[in-house]
């Protein structure tokens, strides 16, 4: 049964340029409308910007152009941005548009009609900056505690919105509501600010101090303050209060937002809409800052990551990726080329691009025209469920908006079809004719564990998964309805798709995007990674080394060096020979069939004429008076990821 779901982005503030904050909120949102679309709900995505108040009339002002101009020129550049990012929004809304001009004066007029506004003196400490009020209790050293700056005392008749008696109403809603304002910090840092007596709100401004805004419909000697404006977009774009989208849509409104404007929406516009009838939103879903080196990042305080440079250097699908799985949803999350780079090498070009290409490699080396598959055996079962429990779990985190989990659960699932190639070895099964039907079943479940993920993929790496799709000659509409596991009995005919994600070379990544101010930082060049580490190593450092299980297939000494052992190690798909400074303290034989832990990424280095093709870790004691290679645990099969 298909539902409908309606998301909302906030509608940016024009007064600055698209950033790394305003790129996660919008490509977080299209990735959730995507899942949606996927799963077939009637889906509509709104994004826009808000374009009134002091600070654009201020900017227009010093750029000597009519704010109009201003606002044009500025909001063009939002939309010019989701364009580059690909996002897949439905609607995009202007505050100074007619339509929702008209709603916003069609709404104070109601609530004017029915007394819920009235006029009144207000003096206080104002910030131009902020567009609003301090109180004594906010106001740091006279000054305003975001900006930092002076504060303006002003004196004036405002209208104000009814607000202070909805405090207890308010309370009751959000305390009834658990998931309401999530995650749950959030509804805390509400219910907690709620303790203290609610003001009403002052919603107009003076047209002699501002011109630029929507006059009251019932004094035009004042504009409507710009957050009283703004909020109201989310309706007005709808088509409130008869539109058909209106009907179809508002019962199940949600909005996603930076934890920076959590108090116009979790306090002013649940009492503007029980005042004005409307229904309250099903879930307000907050997220935290991304942080540069541990600085807020934000519209008003420089620190501006180039992250459309970054996009545009390493794909879009990356760009994504990385914003999505490195954040925790609601929690601050730093950003840095580095991690970026890390998580690009690990998880795209390592876990998902070599799982692609060794399955479509396998899949069309070894097509054949007829002959059935053996049946499924455990291990096909084995990845069939990892791929419903991946699905289960990718659905109950996209429910909380948990994208870091729903990726971490399709993660989960590569890993394992990793593995079930290294153990099932259909090159191997190749080898044998007996073995024919089996190797058929392996390329079957391979075939569609690709179909699953590029469905799945749709979502979150809409490029790479159009690809994967396309790999496997899948040309139906991606749906949710078709990650499903063992359901084919024919091999699709599978195009070869080899550098999905190409690995990114850290010596060159060293190279940060143009004019950014993560370049001192992004750019340390991998030869200063390799040297004696200057600082703590990053998580990044960490994932850019590939720890793989290896099984020792073969030991053996060599007759001119005291120290080397040459070994034969099994990744599961491929052997290598290294060879390891630790004659003193194995017999050869001591270690065949032992499974160690190798770094699997090193560059390949000459030692007595021959190529070591990677490193085995071993701890040993300072002076080399003991030696340990380490072992594992428990057992794992061969190529597994040591994190
Ligand atoms: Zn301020």
């Amino acid at each position: 049964m298909s539902k409908t779901f309606y998301l909302t982005t906030p509608i940016y503030y024009i007064n600055s340029v698209p950033h790394l904050g305003h790129a996660y909120t919008t490509v977080i949102a299209d990735a959730m409308a995507r899942y949606h679309r996927l799963a077939g709900d009637r889906v509509w995505l709104l994004t826009g910007t808000d374009e009134h108040g002091d600070k654009i009339a201020q900017a227009a002002a010093k750029a000597a152009v009519s704010p109009q101009a201003l606002a044009d020129r500025n909001s063009a550049a939002f939309r010019e941005a989701w364009q580059r990012l690909g996002t897949t929004q439905d609607d995009f809304i202007r505050t100074t548009e007619g339509r929702h001009r008209t709603v916003v004066q069609a709404i104070l007029q109601k609530l004017w009609d029915v007394g819920e506004i009235y006029l009144g003196k207000y003096g206080g400490h104002y910030c131009y900056g902020c567009e609003r009020f301090y109180t004594e209790k906010e106001i740091v050293d006279g000054k305003c505690p975001d900006h930092q700056t002076p504060l303006t005392f002003i004196e004036e008749e405002n209208y104000f919105f009814k607000m202070s008696k909805y405090q207890g109403w308010l309370i009751d809603y959000i305390t009834t509501r658990p998931d309401l304002i999530r995650p749950e910090r959030y509804r805390n840092e509400i219910l907690g600010f709620l303790r203290d007596p609610l003001q009403d709100l002052s919603i107009s401004r003076p047209r002699r101090r501002l011109e630029w805004g929507i006059p009251l419909p019932f004094d035009d000697k004042y504009v409507t303050y710009v957050w009283f404006d703004a909020l109201i977009n989310y309706a007005s774009a709808l088509g409130w209060p008869d539109g058909e989208r209106f009907h179809t849509f508002w019962p199940v409104v949600q909005h996603l937002i930076g934890k920076d404007i959590l108090k116009p929406h979790a306090v002013y516009w649940p009492c503007m809409l029980k005042a004005a009838g409307l229904d309250i939103y099903q879930h307000l879903n907050v997220h935290g800052y991304w942080t540069l080196g541990g600085g807020k990042m934000s519209k008003s305080v420089g620190n501006v990551v180039e992250a459309f440079a970054l996009s545009d250097k390493y794909g879009g699908d990356a760009f994504r990726y990385f914003v999505m799985r490195e954040m925790t949803f609601g929690l601050d999350a730093d950003f840095s080329e580095e991690a970026f780079v890390g998580r690009l090498n690990a998880d795209l070009a390592n876990d998902l691009g070599n799982l692609v290409a060794r399955a479509t490699t396998l899949i069309a080396n070894y097509q054949r025209e007829a002959g059935p598959a053996a049946a499924a055996g455990p291990d096909d079962t084995a990845i069939r469920e990892a791929a419903m429990t991946a699905r289960r779990g990718v659905e109950a985190a996209m429910d909380e908006f948990a994208f870091h989990r729903a990726l971490a659960a399709l993660w989960e699932f590569i890993g394992a079809v990793n593995r079930y190639v290294d153990s099932n070895q259909p090159w191997a099964l190749a080898k044998d004719p007996a073995q024919r039907p089996r190797l058929d079943r392996v390329l079957l479940t391979l075939a569609e564990t690709l179909r699953y993920l590029g469905v799945m993929l749709t979502a979150f790496l809409p490029d790479a998964a159009g690809k994967i799709l396309a790999a496997i000659g899948h040309t139906a509409a991606p749906s949710l309805a078709d990650a499903e596991i063992g359901r084919l009995d024919r091999l699709p005919t599978v195009q070869k798709l080899s550098g999905l994600f190409p690995r990114v070379d850290t010596k060159e990544a060293g190279a940060a995007p143009a004019g950014s101010s993560t370049a001192a930082k992004a750019g340390k060049p991998a030869q200063a990674a390799a040297a004696e580490p200057a600082g703590p190593a990053t998580i990044g450092d960490f994932r850019r080394i590939d720890l793989r299980v290896a099984e020792v297939v073969a030991a053996e000494a060599l007759p001119k060096s005291k120290k080397l052992l040459k070994l034969t190690v099994s990744l599961g798909a491929e052997q290598r020979t290294i060879l390891a400074g630790i004659a003193q303290h194995y017999a050869p034989a001591d270690l065949v069939g032992k499974k160690v832990v190798v770094v699997a990424n090193l560059e390949p280095a000459k030692l007595m004429g021959m190529e070591s093709q990677g490193m085995v870790l071993a701890g040993s004691t300072d002076d080399d008076g003991a030696l340990a290679v380490i072992v594992l645990d428990r057992d794992l099969p061969a190529g597994a990821k040591v994190r």
